[in-house]
């Protein structure tokens, strides 16, 4: 506390991400990155990238790398927004189209930044409880007749969850919630649910956040963008160029232009994430686990007869690091992150020792 912060500083609450060990030889399963590493094509990119060009501004606009998403998606520039992570993206989202006289509206059990961005940005919100099994009940985004209804904001798949919430439903929530903007954050989409990108081409009040940190393993380089109307990237365009015009820096531009190009190795590693998950589940459930179905890189998991947070101590003892809230109604789960198959083995068989 200090008497020369601005008087909205001594109010905040900020996010606390996950713990990035000093140590070396920890097995960290904490923060779901992706064991594969980025695309080769990517880190060559990158290396060509550091020149003398460097002492230049990058390209304020982002063009080659917008063209390679448009080209991707099949969508086109005016409809495509890019900035320093997804958080960013989502943190201009908060102030260009979420901070309305109706609340924003997320589920209680979610990406647990979106309440520190309300503190920040003095956004009124209220959450809506998932359901007794963690799932987005559509019902409760359906406005009443003659409501006054604000903007709405969950990722698909839910985090800490990992459950999907089907396109269709989706689709449900966003036709009937037309005088408000609808973001779907898409962090782990590419694990195993359904993309809502197709429908910002009948949905001019949906927005869809996607990142390079974890389907395209470059959680470091921090790259994330937003797809939607024309309209809506305006808005966030105006908070952008208020902000920071060169968010995304050269090599950044040149390293996502070829990590988003290069679909042949992000189709295989993201099958090989998925295949070590679905093995993992199987046996986190022989071990006695209650495992969430999960459409991520990332499994949420308790066991009847072991506190997790003792579980997730011991695991640490055994060098390796899962995350665990102590969050009610998740305080006996754990979030456990797809690592390489020898690190779910790993896991495993630890588990295996500490379950005895
Ligand atoms: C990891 C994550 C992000 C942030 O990703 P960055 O692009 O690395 O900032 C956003 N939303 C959810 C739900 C996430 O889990």
């Amino acid at each position: 506390m200090s008497r020369y912060w601005s008087p909205v500083v001594a109010g905040l609450s900020p996010y606390v991400p996950g713990e990035q060990p000093k140590l070396a030889n920890l097995i960290k399963l904490n923060t779901n990155e992706n064991p594969f590493g980025p695309s080769p094509k990517a880190l060559a990119a990158m290396r060509a990238a550091c020149d003398d060009a460097l002492r230049l501004y990058p390209d304020p606009a982002s063009d080659r790398l917008r063209q390679a998403i448009a080209n991707h998606y099949g969508v086109t520039l005016p409809q495509i927004f890019v900035g320093n992570g997804s958080d960013e993206v989502l943190a201009i989202a908060f102030q260009a189209l979420l901070d309305h006289d109706a609340p924003l509206r997320f589920p209680d059990i979610t990406y647990s930044f979106y309440p520190v961005y309300c503190g920040l940005y003095g956004v009124r919100y209220q959450t809506i409880p998932l359901t007794a099994d963690f799932r987005i009940d559509v019902a409760d985004y359906l406005p009443a007749a003659g409501q006054a209804y604000g903007p709405i904001l969950f990722p698909n798949p839910n985090a800490p969850t990992g459950r999907a919430l089907p396109l269709a439903e989706i689709e449900r929530i966003v036709a009937a919630n037309r005088d408000a903007v609808v973001v779907v954050d898409e962090a782990y989409v590419d694990f195993g649910a359904e993309s809502a990108v197709p429908l910002v081409q009948r949905h001019d009040n949906l927005l869809v956040v996607q990142t390079l940190s974890k389907s395209r393993s470059l959680a470091g380089l921090r790259l994330g963008y937003a797809i939607g109307s024309p309209a809506l990237i305006e808005g966030l365009e105006r908070v952008k160029n208020s902000f920071n015009s060169y968010p995304v820096d050269r090599v950044a531009q040149a390293g996502a232009a070829a990590a988003i190009e290069d679909a042949e190795y992000f189709d295989r590693t993201r099958s090989a994430v998925i295949q070590t998950r679905e093995a993992l589940v199987e046996s986190l459930g022989s071990l006695g686990f209650d495992v969430i179905p999960s459409a991520a890189n990332f499994v949420f998991a308790r066991h009847p007869a072991s506190d997790a947070a003792t579980l997730a101590a011991a695991l640490r003892e055994r060098g390796i690091i899962v995350r665990h809230f102590s969050h009610p109604r998740i305080d006996q789960y754990l979030r456990i992150s797809i690592g390489t198959p020898s690190e779910c083995d790993a896991l495993v068989h630890a588990l295996r020792t500490i379950l005895v």
